[in-house]
């Protein structure tokens, strides 16, 4: 591997002042090996690290730079807001702009802004719970709604990566009134309905789930899960965090159209700022403070930086951008499996609109343990040898592979010329798991 001296060095001094060096686990490429570089700049769909080396970025921040980094419309709008000060812990235009947005194009009547992921699941459930006056929550293994207490029993993400058990400081008490269901198995829901359908205030699923990889709802999947919680008294909650504004202008909404009782969003609607937001019907929204019970706050809530932000990519993010967004990933996805046929290295490329994940398995996966099933070290020798080669995939073997509007046909073919060296790395490394 190339040089990567400053990034020692930073990794080094960052774990001494910050657990595991980083501020979020799957950047440490503990399920890899190596050191992480640090990124100093991005530039449309280039990252260039602290060693002053680029790669083509294929994580686009896990999922919010769905028009590339530092898109001018973006860091302009920004400017002009930052010029105007960057708080004012009072409502804002801005604010109302977003959630206009946000309404016009999904399912939910009303939002509110939050300012992450994990806050909008979060406060999703505590609304279901409070509409309801129930306490059972339904997710589903491999699903990953944030770091949310009752919510992070066999989730995905870097809980997934790491293959971490319920993690130590979930109280019994808060994961108690948690059911964890195989994803896409419908006959789960209808016996967990049967036998305490009552107490379950809502079922929480990723849209189209991508988190343990992508592994996309059987048809019909979504559908029924509606009918069934509506024939119960219970809401659904769809987490369209990661799919929102990514998969298309509506998300997997726009793509399916099985409209929750409530939504969460986040990622693109940030562009690249923490904002997220969760809404829904109007009835359940109402009951949030100060016009309902339910309580739900934040100082840094609809920031005018992150509104800023989000509003421009939104805005910029048109028909066309989805069209060549989608369009790459066909092209990457494609390419990629050819390397890998020809490699002879088995593996699995499945899709959720423009995400993709390669698994490395010869079967198809419907759910965690299929996800799970899949060898990590071929994807670890895959991953290293992208990297070497200047491209910056996600460092574990659950995630989808992003794209955006910046990633042109240089960039791309950057990508397709370092995949046949990747995939024979991968047939090296395959079966020794
Ligand atoms: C990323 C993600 C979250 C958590 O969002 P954060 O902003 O990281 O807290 C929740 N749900 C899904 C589906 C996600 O992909």
């Amino acid at each position: 591997m190339s040089t990567q001296k400053t990034s020692v060095e930073l990794f080094e001094r960052a774990s001494a002042v910050v657990p595991g060096g980083v501020n979020s686990p799957v950047r440490a490429f503990g399920a890899v090996g190596g050191t992480p570089p640090f990124m100093v700049a991005g530039e449309g769909p280039y990252l260039t690290d602290a060693d002053g080396r680029t790669y083509v970025d294929l994580i686009c921040s896990w999922g919010p730079l769905i028009l590339g980094h530092a898109h001018p419309a973006v860091v302009g709008a920004l400017r002009e807001a930052a010029g105007r000060g960057t708080s004012y812990g009072a409502p804002t235009p801005g604010e109302v702009e977003l959630a206009e947005e946000i309404v016009a194009r999904t399912a939910a009547e009303k939002v509110r802004l939050v300012n992450s992921g994990t806050e909008a699941t979060m406060s999703a459930i505590r609304l279901a719970r409070g509409a309801t006056g129930r306490s059972k929550v339904v997710k589903f293994a491999g699903n990953y709604h944030g770091h949310v207490d009752a919510l992070l029993a066999a989730a995905g993400s870097g809980v997934a990566t790491f293959a971490l058990p319920d993690t130590p400081g979930v109280t019994g008490a808060s994961a108690a009134d948690t059911i964890v269901l195989p994803y896409n198995d419908i006959e789960a829901v209808e016996r967990a309905f049967a036998e305490s359908g009552g107490d379950i205030a809502c079922v929480i699923a990723e849209a189209c789930p991508a988190n343990m990889g992508v592994v996309p709802p059987r048809d019909g999947f979504n559908a029924r899960l509606r009918e069934i919680t509506a024939a119960h008294g219970a809401l659904l909650v769809l987490d369209e965090v990661l799919t929102g504004f990514r998969v298309g202008p509506s998300g997997w909404y726009g793509l399916e159209g099985v409209a929750p009782d409530l939504t969460t969003f986040g990622k693109v609607m940030g562009g690249g700022l923490p904002a997220a937001a969760f809404g829904g019907r109007a009835d359940l929204m109402d009951q949030l403070a100060p016009e309902g019970p339910v309580y739900q706050a934040g100082t840094l809530s609809g920031n005018p930086l992150a509104t800023a932000a989000g509003l421009a990519t939104l805005r910029n993010a048109t028909p066309e951008v989805y069209a060549h967004v989608d369009r790459v990933a066909a092209r990457v996805s494609a390419e990629v499996g050819a390397a890998l046929s020809a490699a002879g290295v088995p593996h699995r490329i499945q899709h959720g609109g423009n995400l993709f994940t390669v698994f490395f398995t010869d079967a198809d996966v419907t759910d965690f343990d299929g996800a799970r099933a899949q060898d990590t070290g071929a994807f670890a020798a895959f991953f290293h040898a992208m990297l070497d080669q200047g491209v910056y995939l996600p460092p574990a073997a659950f995630e989808a592979w992003f794209f955006s509007a910046a990633h042109d046909d240089t960039a791309v073919d950057r990508v397709v010329s370092a995949l046949p060296r990747a995939a024979r790395a991968a047939a090296e490394a395959g079966g020794d798991r």
